[in-house]
């Protein structure tokens, strides 16, 4: 063969490795055995996992590793990150992709985890146009430039409480619900959805419990989801998955046509764990 021949033929193979390298690491991370201490702290902090069924569990177990093969995790703060807040937040979030043919989060590269509660800044523009600086502190946080970012002690927490008696309230499931609803490039509470019919019947239903959220919130009225879901369509879609996932008997019983639109989305039906 010609020299020049063989150094084409060299470099054709250099970019075929390039381009399937890294379909290949992640192949060979899926393949490997799900670690014995990874399952210990699904049974210890998702108390659900143990009365999923097996071909959810396998599911699950699948996406996780897949998780923390694509996604960085950053301490900060001070935080040093373990397996144990590895696995606890990349399991509650692929919750939210079981039985869905769906990649997982392709926008996010890092969740940074602060050892508690974070300040962040926030720039608020009047109606007159006047801006205000001022610090919200948060437990949690979704940005669509590919960041989630979580109060260890507040995730850790809802872990806790969910294997009593559940709150409805869940933090890692209410990020990534919102980085879910900005895959779409807008964050109005609506993710993708598989039809147009689909897309009438969520508008539809959703902006009618919306509207009623905001009156229960405005009234101080008792309801399953939390008020602060009536902060904007955004806020509404991730407060109803996390009562959806945490609460999903009262949700299905007292808003039984918006749990059926959110089954249908997420293609789980957590009555059968909870
Ligand atoms: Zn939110």
């Amino acid at each position: 063969m010609e020299p020049i021949m063989a150094l084409l033929l060299l470099l054709s193979i250099g970019i075929g490795i390039c381009v399937f390298w890294p379909g290949y690491r992640l192949r060979r991370a899926i393949a490997h055995a799900f670690p014995s201490q990874f399952s210990k702290i699904l049974r210890r902090n998702l108390p659900v996992y143990s009365r999923m069924p097996v071909d959810l569990q396998l599911q699950l177990k699948r996406l996780i590793k897949q998780f923390l093969h694509q996604k960085k995790f950053v301490g900060c703060g001070g935080q040093v990150i373990t397996d144990e807040i590895r696995v606890t937040i990349a399991a509650k979030a692929c919750m939210l992709l079981l039985n869905r043919p769906t990649a997982v989060y392709p926008g996010l590269k890092f969740v940074l985890v602060y050892p508690t509660a974070f300040v962040a800044p926030r720039v608020e523009t009047g109606l007159g146009g006047g801006v205000t600086h001022a610090n919200q502190t948060l437990s949690g946080e979704s940005w669509s430039d590919g960041r989630v970012i979580l109060a260890w002690d507040h995730v850790r927490n809802d872990a806790i409480t969910s294997t009593q008696l559940s709150d409805g309230h869940d933090v890692v499931l209410h990020e990534f619900a919102h980085q879910l609803d900005s895959e779409t490039g807008a964050s109005n509470g609506v993710p993708y959805l598989s039809n147009r019919e689909s897309y009438r019947r969520w508008s539809q239903i959703f902006s009618i419990e919306f509207e009623a959220l905001k009156s229960a919130a405005a009234t101080n009225q008792f309801s399953v989801l939390d008020h602060y879901g009536a902060s904007n369509p955004a806020e509404f879609f991730a407060v109803v998955t996390e009562a959806f996932f945490e609460k999903s008997m009262d949700l299905a019983r007292f808003h039984p046509e918006l749990f059926e639109q959110v089954r249908a989305y997420y293609q789980v039906d957590p009555r059968h764990w909870n």
